[in-house]
């Protein structure tokens, strides 16, 4: 038990107002469709709204509105565009105590970093590609960087306006428009978002929102008047996209899976490290592409470290998301929730010791206690294959190239982390990792100027940065 308890200390959920039916955004105006699904609160299982299911004709709609929008947008003055970007930044900072209450509900994240975290990141996207939109010729791109046209994008559940944010706001930035489709399962603040656009007075079918599940995406992906795909979700999905685009001319980016290794040498500071460990893996319930999924730790220290670990693991608060002291919240879906229970029970059938510290865990809804699995080798299924949850498989090595040989050894590249005192080692080991983001002594830090992106079977392209204008840019 916790020395001391603490009082719950809840947002109000009264800041969002959600209707209880949604239809798709197209062209300026919400309109219905034939079919439509519910979205439901993951922490409750409570249906939160009725929203859209976009069938093909929609996804046409959607796609005719941007390519008409197109002509006049990709003519005006990147000055001009930028004024909407910044005012959609200012517009999403007012209400983001809104959006995040409202992002929490939909996905089960902890209010705490879907205010901190989220929100935050969210409108500096829009702020930092709004200063590029007129400064297009010096971002060493050739003179004169034309828009592609219409951008498909599609996007994942586990920060969903933040994915929105990471592809609409360069989108718009470099003249293009846009039909994006949310998850499924998180439809609701792409739809708020939508508001925020009419606010803006953004002109009518810049961006359209159609949203449905797997289908609807394929639909907008494979639409022959779609000119550039941009997805973020499974390497499995993204695949399949890479083949039906293959051919077209259409320009793709894939950000799609990863089995990060947060790499701890004997020389790290131990609290500090295990900081990083704890918010590399349980940071959003480990739904997080880029989490630190495998901690590779040098065997000296590994009792120490994993002692420390559970200590700071048994202080974790697993409950409602809407509480501010909460620091893991729902697993966003039944099937999701299947599919870590799965994957751990694997890892203990393959001969992994799994841990996890008591925690009570609600009735209703869809939860997973941190877990972590130790005497995990290379061969078992929790070392290679992404859970996507608060599961953290633990290995050892002896020596700097033991760990650069493990962590590279995987089919995925996005991340790593890297932990120790001396600058030296950092820099060589970082150097022979296949991962598109290191951190050092840190995890899990984003900024919208820092390109982000994977190698081998994360995907390719990058998103962010200067580097995030080329995907959209010819
Ligand atoms: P998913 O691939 O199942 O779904 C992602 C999106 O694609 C959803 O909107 C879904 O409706 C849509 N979709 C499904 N089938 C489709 C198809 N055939 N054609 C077009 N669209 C289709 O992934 P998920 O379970 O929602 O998300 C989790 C995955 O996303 C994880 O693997 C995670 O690593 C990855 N992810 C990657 C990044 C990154 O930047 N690399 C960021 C976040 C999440």
């Amino acid at each position: 038990m916790p020395l001391f308890e603490y009082a719950p200390a809840p947002e109000s959920r009264s800041i969002v107002d959600i209707a209880p039916s949604y239809g798709l955004f197209i062209d300026g105006e919400f309109g219905e469709a034939k079919d439509t699904f519910k979205t439901v609160n993951p922490a409750t299982e409570e249906v939160l709204s009725e929203v859209a299911l976009a069938g093909p004709e929609d996804v046409d709609r959607a796609v005719a509105a941007a390519r008409r929008a197109f002509e006049s947008w990709s003519a005006l003055p990147g000055s001009e565009r930028a004024k909407y970007l910044f005012r959609i930044a200012r517009i999403l900072q007012e209400r983001s105590r809104e959006l995040a209450v409202l992002e929490s509900l939909d996905n089960g994240k902890p209010i705490r970093e879907s205010r901190d975290v989220d929100l935050p990141l969210v409108a500096a996207h829009f702020f930092y590609y709004a200063g590029w939109a007129d400064k297009l010729k010096y971002a060493g791109l050739g003179p004169d960087p034309r828009p592609l046209g219409v951008a498909g994008q599609v996007i994942p559940w586990n920060f969903p306006l933040l994915m929105l944010a990471w592809k609409i706001a360069p989108a718009l930035a470099t003249g293009n428009t846009v039909v994006l489709k949310p998850a499924e399962t998180t439809p609701l603040s792409a739809l708020f978002f939508a508001d925020v656009c009419r606010q803006a007075d953004l002109p009518p079918g810049v961006v359209n929102i159609v949203t449905g599940a797997g289908d609807t995406g394929r639909y907008l992906v494979e639409h022959p008047d779609v000119n550039k795909v941009a997805f973020t979700g499974s390497t499995e999905v993204g695949r399949q996209i890479a083949r039906s685009v293959a051919g077209t001319g259409k320009k793709l980016t894939l950000e799609l899976g990863g089995k990060a290794a947060n790499i701890v040498f004997d020389d790290a500071p131990i609290d500090q490290a295990v900081e990083g460990i704890v918010n590399g893996i349980f940071f959003n319930q480990g739904h997080v592409c880029c989490a630190g999924s495998r901690l590779l730790v040098q065997e000296s220290i590994a009792t120490e470290l994993l002692d420390s670990l559970k200590r700071r693991m048994a202080t974790l608060r697993v409950g409602d998301p809407l509480d501010k002291n909460t620091d893991v919240g729902a697993i966003n879906s039944k099937a999701q929730l299947d599919r870590i229970t799965e994957l751990s029970e694997i890892g203990a059938g393959e001969g992994a010791e799994r841990w996890s510290p008591p925690c009570e865990l609600p009735d209703r809804g869809f939860w997973f206690a941190p877990t972590i699995f130790t005497g995990v080798t290379q061969a078992h299924r929790i070392a290679r294959e992404e859970i996507f949850g608060p599961v953290l498989s633990v290995l050892t090595f002896r020596t700097p190239a033991e760990a650069i040989e493990k962590a590279n050894n995987t089919p995925y590249g996005l991340s790593a982390g890297i932990w120790s005192e001396k600058g030296s080692r950092i820099l060589a080991v970082a150097d022979k990792l296949r991962a598109g983001v290191v951190w050092a002594n840190t995890f899990n830090k984003f900024d919208p100027t820092s390109p982000f992106g994977g190698y081998k079977e994360s995907g390719y392209g990058r998103e962010g940065g200067r580097h995030g204008l080329e995907a959209y840019l010819a």
